[in-house]
């Protein structure tokens, strides 16, 4: 009976993780440990251990047709190597090459390990640029792969290991070996849909693996490039949006209503007509979108992107008092403790005056009560709200993580808003699930001022909905910024905006990560302030070591203009709004990265006069140039993280929540953008019929080989 549809019996991925590459030909004791030291022990790690590039033969030149003053490859034969010092003690490798049809002279500075490298006889592919000395051609430094006899238009250079004695052309063997062995006979399975397949016109598998290690030309190289970066994409995708689903089916969210209860008062509505302003839409568009959310039984979990001075505020607290118009809690946790009492001074305001039912009092309703707890919250003021948590005489809780401390126990936690949630641990989002004793799990927004772009954030966070403030209030002011290298026009600046009535901020490096120098640093830049060039005006200083007292007395006396200029650390990046405020000196302004510069500069703008921003200081690096150019040039917090990105690689990113492990090897948030969302929507329309990924065990199978047990505790956990 014949079959028309062979089985698929391929290899799978699995399989190829289960054998060790012990049993290739190649492979023994010696050379089993040099694999190990670059992290390859199955033939799977061996398949994905990629080269870190391909010499195009076919541009291959003779030492004839080499230039000076051009660059260009050539093969070569090693004749001699003569290594020396120079008069000045420098290392100095000599390497006299040839081929056919002349010499080549290879010179190295520096590199006295070249001598180790390139021995008498040897082929040696080198790539520089020519140049004429002493009548000979020669390059100076250049690159050099060594290939052995490897022949073929395109030759793969893999990573080698000087120590671990493990050169290119071992590695180009042994996957020779193990490509043969695995696609000879069965080939490998290809558990990626045909449809999918088919719609991205996507080589399969085998012939991905085997292109990417042994392409025939360099166009058919950035197909299999392309097939195997969607398929680590597609991976990472499907751990996220498993672990959405998975978080939306195990746990019992509450259903927020819509409305007041009971004929009881609108305290959502009655907040929005306090306001002086009317919401921009995309705040009247996020806010549906939580409203959906809340009305909904599973817990919201929603990442809520709006650039600083965006509005976030007054979305986080319509979201509170969702939860409070149905008669349960809002919590609102921040990362510092300067934010939580900001934070708290700022909600409280709103809120003044506003009151919510109850029917244990006299006229019905009491004020509704807004409470601050942070690790300094005296032990008396800690036992108070500890029992008005209980009670319900609290209905919006603001603070740091001392929030979430054991012992902290809400009477009904309706929602839970998390302020700049890179600062937070998973550990600590998954505590704050489990504070109610009914077992439901409060409703969640992450919100965040730092920008990511929208791959990124699909990637970082895949298992969040995602809300963005695109659109700023109206009648912000535009801030002006300027990179001087010379701080004396700065001082001149702050002098005339102080005596137009404004105010300004001088914020002090961060250096070294390290809390003691920066606070030194800044008491450094207050002494000398206060003593120099801005000593007619008032000046206060701020940094993480103040007490809170006198923390709160400078933020009072600064807010109310009875300062002149704030110096401080970054302890003010977020959260601080002073509309008066129209100068921000950062000094140093090279040592903070570019979405700390934006917060930073974000403090500013806040109210009716143009503000200025001046990043002081020399760029020590190309990199810091461009960060501080791109600073100057734009203001728009999507923009610049787009430029982030771009500097510093997506590994900065995934690390602050994927520390560690990741598996992108080949694929790159910056690069391959559009192969995310891609990734994204065939992993969603892969688990939508809502059987999660039981429909696709093969895949599924491969997201837990690649994304490890590890991962897997993690995706339980967060
Ligand atoms: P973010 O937290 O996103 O940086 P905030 O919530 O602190 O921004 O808002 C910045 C400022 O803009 C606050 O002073 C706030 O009162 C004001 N604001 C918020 N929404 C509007 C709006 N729709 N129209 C006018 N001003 C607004
Ligand atoms: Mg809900």
């Amino acid at each position: 009976m014949a079959d028309p549809t062979p089985l698929d019996e391929g290899i799978t991925l699995r399989e190829l993780a289960s054998r060790s590459v012990t049993d290739l030909n190649g492979v023994g004791e010696v050379k089993a440990k040099a694999l190990a030291d670059v992290g390859v022990g199955s033939i799977l790690d061996l398949l994905g251990f990629y080269p870190r590039r391909y010499l195009d033969r076919s541009r291959e030149a003779t030492v004839a047709q080499l230039e000076p003053g051009s660059e260009g490859m050539v093969l070569v034969r090693i004749d001699r190597v003569i290594a020396r010092r120079t008069r000045k003690g420098r290392s100095l490798v000599e390497v006299r090459a040839s081929d056919e049809t002349g010499r080549l002279r290879l010179t190295f500075f520096n590199q006295p390990w070249r001598e180790r490298q390139l021995l008498e006889g040897m082929q040696a592919v080198v790539f520089g640029k020519a140049d004429d000395y002493q009548g000979a051609l020669q390059m100076v430094g250049p690159v050099v792969d060594l290939i052995g006899d490897r022949t073929g238009r395109i030759v793969a250079v893999y990573p080698q290991s000087e120590t671990a004695g493990l050169h290119s052309w071992d590695v180009d063997s042994f996957v020779g070996e193990a490509l043969r062995r695995t696609m000879a006979v069965r080939g490998l399975s290809d558990p990626v849909p045909r449809g999918v397949r088919d719609r991205f016109r996507f080589m399969d598998r085998s012939d991905a693996y085997r292109a990417i290690h042994r392409p025939e030309s360099m166009a058919e190289m950035a197909e299999a490039r392309r097939r195997l970066v969607f398929d680590e994409l597609l991976r990472i995708q499907m751990a996220l949006v498993r672990r959405k689903l998975e978080l939306e089916r195990t746990s019992v969210g509450i259903v927020h209503p819509a409305g007041p209860v009971d004929g009881g008062t609108d305290v959502v509505a009655d907040f929005h007509d306090r306001l002086g302003f009317e919401l921009t839409g995309a705040q009247r568009r996020t806010i549906d979108e939580i409203a959906g959310d809340l009305s909904r039984p599973g817990p919201m979990h929603r990442l809520l992107q709006g650039d600083v001075g965006s509005g976030k505020t007054v979305v986080a607290v319509t979201a509170l008092l969702t939860a409070v118009r149905g008669g349960r809690q809002g919590a609102f946790m921040a990362p510092t403790e300067v934010l939580a009492e900001q934070h708290h001074l700022g909600v409280a305001e709103l809120l003044d005056g506003m009151t919510v039912p109850d029917s244990a009092t006299l006229l019905g309703h009491r004020p509704l009560k807004v409470d601050l707890l942070t690790n300094r919250t005296t032990a008396a003021e800690r036992r108070r709200i500890a029992s008005q948590l209980v009670a319900g005489g609290v209905d919006v809780l603001i603070g740091t993580h001392a929030l979430i401390q054991e012992g902290v126990e809400f009477g009904s936690l309706g929602v839970v808003v998390i302020d700049e949630q890179h600062r937070f641990g998973v550990e600590q989002r998954a505590a704050l699930r489990e504070k109610n004793r009914d077992g439901t799990a409060p409703d969640v927004l992450v919100m965040t001022a730092t920008p990511i772009p929208r791959t990124a954030a699909m990637t970082v966070y895949g298992d969040l909905d995602v809300s963005v403030l695109d659109e700023m209030p109206p009648g912000r002011t535009p801030i002006n910024t300027a990179w001087v290298a010379d701080e004396k026009e700065v001082w001149q600046a702050v002098r005339d905006e102080v005596a137009a009535g404004r105010q300004a901020y001088v914020v002090c490096p961060l250096i070294d990560e390290s809390d003691s120098l920066q606070v030194r640093s800044a008491e450094e830049a207050f002494a000398e302030l206060s003593t120099g060039v801005l000593s007619d005006l008032r000046i206060g200083l701020l940094h993480g070591r103040v007490g809170r007292a006198d923390k709160e007395e400078t933020m009072r006396l600064f807010r109310f203009g009875e300062l002149d200029v704030l110096v401080a650390t970054t302890v003010i990046e977020v959260g601080v709004d002073v509309p008066n405020a129209t100068v921000m000196v950062v000094l140093d302004a090279a040592r903070f990265g570019i979405a700390q510069l934006h917060q930073l500069r974000g403090r500013v703008g806040r109210g009716a006069h143009i503000s200025r921003c001046f990043l002081v200081g020399e760029a020590p690096t190309p990199d810091a140039e461009e960060r501080l150019k791109a600073l100057v040039r734009t203001t728009d917090g999507f923009e610049l993280a787009e430029v982030d990105l771009d500097l510093r690689g997506e590994g900065t990113i995934m690390g602050e929540r994927q520390k560690g492990r990741n598996d992108l090897r080949l694929a790159s948030l910056r690069r391959d953008r559009e192969w995310v969302e891609a990734a994204r929507e065939v992993a969603l329309s892969l688990v939508a019929d809502g059987s999660g990924l039981e429909a696709h065990p093969e895949l599924a199978d491969e997201v837990d080989l690649f994304l490890g047990a590890d991962e897997s505790a993690f995706l339980l956990k967060s």
